[in-house]
């Protein structure tokens, strides 16, 4: 179950301490999620229905984890179901987005697109001028095991000559054990963002390197594409962010919460050549005798970038340009 409230406990409010001076005055997430339960039956068990992730709910749980900026506005999408598939389920999401990008008149949004949509599908559903973009989201690949599923089959042809035309951001979350060192997914991404320059393509999670090195090795490939983007939500280990700062121009990183993800206090970590998605409580048996002390994923994550930025001598503008004004320039 998603928790009513996202308290924050004596650790959290120690890292806020040393985030404060980190954090920039205006803040626009890049990645953020938004949904209720009427159109996200995979969610049902943990979601109530009373509670929806709603736009006011965010302003209020992440302002203060965010230093109470003066300006916070994001990019949302709903959370990504299979069921969403279905016409009816697809248009209460959308009508849901619209709602909250209603309530947010300086934030964007991006429609989930299904594989099998064709271009007039996806355009009939960009019925808000602030509908800047278009998600896509391995579970609606039509296979087994989504987890190995090529790019193509959760990100349709369709999808790239919408944004093409529109000048739309594509939001992906790159799966395959090895993410962006997968040789095929690499190909895929330099492939399609020539066919398509007018594309922008956000690679979600530093490109989904919850194993470091898959990052790491990687994006320096990218270093020229310049429609390919980054954003770092939820990634909780510094590496891969770090390697992104060195080597892709620093116009082209987002800075994104993942929530209500981001609330949890679990944190996603390197092992071996993969990763390990630790949930509280997990992290609380690691030391039954001196409970370890756990971070919300949002901070676990400032505390990576902050790191990041330090090891890459990023200075205050890069900071903000991270935070806020790289986003802007992209949606707006
Ligand atoms: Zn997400």
């Amino acid at each position: 179950m998603f928790s009513k409230e996202m308290p924050l406990l004596p650790p959290d409010r120690e890292a806020l301490k040393i985030l404060k001076d980190f954090l920039p005055p205006r803040i626009f997430d890049a990645h953020l999620h938004l949904f209720d339960a009427s159109f996200t039956p995979r969610l049902r068990e943990r979601l109530d229905p009373a509670l929806p992730f709603c736009w006011e709910r965010y302003e209020r749980e992440m302002g203060e984890l965010l230093n109470f900026p003066s300006i916070l506005q994001g990019n949302f999408f709903v959370d990504p179901d299979p069921a969403q598939k279905e016409p009816e389920m697809m248009k209460k999401a959308d009508r849901f987005l619209i709602e909250q990008l209603e309530k947010a008149p300086q934030s964007t949004a991006e429609i989930l697109v299904s594989p099998e949509e064709s271009p007039e599908q996806i355009e009939a559903r960009l019925r808000h001028p602030r509908i800047k973009g278009l998600k896509c989201y391995h579970l609606l690949a039509d296979r087994p095991n989504t987890a190995q599923a090529d790019i193509w089959e959760y990100l349709p042809e369709s999808a790239w000559e919408v944004a093409e035309k529109r000048g739309l951001a594509i939001t992906l979350h790159l799966v395959k054990d090895a993410a962006l060192s997968d040789p095929e997914n690499l190909r895929y991404i330099r492939e399609k963002s020539r066919q398509y320059p007018n594309a922008v393509l956000i690679l979600a999670h530093a490109a989904r390197a919850f194993a470091s090195w898959t990052g790491v090795e990687a994006v320096e490939k990218l270093a020229n594409a310049e429609n390919v983007w980054f954003d770092f939500a939820a990634v909780c280990e510094s590496p891969a962010m770090l390697r992104i700062l060195q080597k892709i121009d620093r116009k082209r990183i987002l800075w994104g919460s993942d929530y209500p993800i981001c609330r949890a206090r679990d944190k996603v970590v390197s092992l071996a050549d993969g990763f390990l998605w630790m949930y509280q409580n997990q992290l609380s048996c690691i030391s039954p005798q001196s409970p370890v002390k756990n971070w919300l994923i949002a901070i676990e994550n400032l505390m990576a970038v902050r790191q990041a930025a330090l090891l890459a001598d990023w200075n205050e503008d890069a900071v903000e340009d991270l935070f806020y004004g790289n986003a802007r320039a992209l949606f707006f």
